[in-house]
């Protein structure tokens, strides 16, 4: 299968480091995301969140672990044949950190497609992706609504009921697994 990849929340810890990082800088104790959008938690301006992103985007795009299992996992995928696209929300302008992390961190990618917040879904269809990894519901609801199913990664900031083609996944184990029950099929 052409498998489409989110890279934050997905591949990269980055809201865990993120909160740190910004607990620091406004002063809060925030220990969980509950809005995806994180001005909300935090309680500042979008304009000001963009702001602290942009002066400090070489350290935020560093500082991310992988998530648990998602190198292996991106790894065994290829193994097993499949394509891996990402398609993230970051800027081609981010392309530099973006592919200096993933090799820091040793993570196969072939293929990046940076939206700059764009829709995902144009990609989506372009690329003719036939499943997608992702962990805002904003996406996952854009994606799945194309027919494109779509596995969730379970986030404190992506609760709630979902419709019948977004699969919630607990960690990245559940993503493989799966995958590998709907290839059987296919
Ligand atoms: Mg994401």
């Amino acid at each position: 299968m052409r498998i489409g990849v989110d890279i934050d929340g997905v591949v990269s810890d980055s809201y865990k480091a993120w909160v740190k990082k910004l607990n620091r800088h406004f002063g809060t104790n925030i220990l969980e995301l509950k809005n995806y959008d994180m001005h909300l938690d935090f309680g500042v301006s979008w304009e000001d969140m963009g702001k602290y992103f942009e002066d400090n985007v070489a350290t935020l795009f560093d500082i991310p672990d992988p998530m648990v299992g998602a190198k292996e996992g991106i790894e065994k995928l290829l193994r097993q044949g499949h394509e891996v696209v990402y398609v993230t929300a970051r800027s081609l302008d981010e392309e530099v950190y973006t592919l200096r992390w993933m090799k820091k961190h040793k993570i196969p990618h072939e293929k990046i497609l940076f939206t700059g917040f764009q829709s995902k879904v144009d990609y989506v269809l372009q690329w003719q992706l036939e499943i997608f990894l992702e962990d805002f519901l904003g996406n996952a609801q854009a994606i799945s609504e194309v027919g494109v199913p779509v596995l969730l990664l379970d986030a404190s900031y992506n609760q709630g009921d979902l419709p019948s083609g977004i699969i919630r996944c607990q960690d990245w184990q559940e993503i493989l697994k799966e995958i590998g029950r709907r290839s059987s099929y296919s």
